[in-house]
């Protein structure tokens, strides 16, 4: 058997590679603000979890540098999750 000696980084959690999206590079570094509850006068819809981010609510408002245009809002929990998706 011939084994070869790679180097076990990968732990068992993400079992499919994603090619890179917005929140991985795909528009480059992406810029996290922290929007605070005085500043949140809408209403968003999170990307991470589909559900309402209701104005009032503090949150994360991600910004790719090369596409400003696309900047989200996400709960600090699934903007948290997702950081570590990709980490
Ligand atoms: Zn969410």
């Amino acid at each position: 058997m011939a084994t070869s000696k790679k180097p076990a980084k990968k732990s068992s959690k993400a079992p499919k590679k994603k090619s890179p999206g917005i929140w991985s590079g795909l528009y480059g570094p992406v810029e996290v603000r922290r929007v605070q509850p005085y500043q949140a006068l809408k209403t968003y819809i999170c990307p991470g979890c589909q559900q309402e981010i209701p104005a009032g609510m503090g949150h994360n408002v991600a910004v790719p540098h090369d596409a400003p245009d696309l900047r989200r809002h996400w709960h600090y929990a699934c903007w948290d999750r997702e950081v570590k998706t990709h980490a």
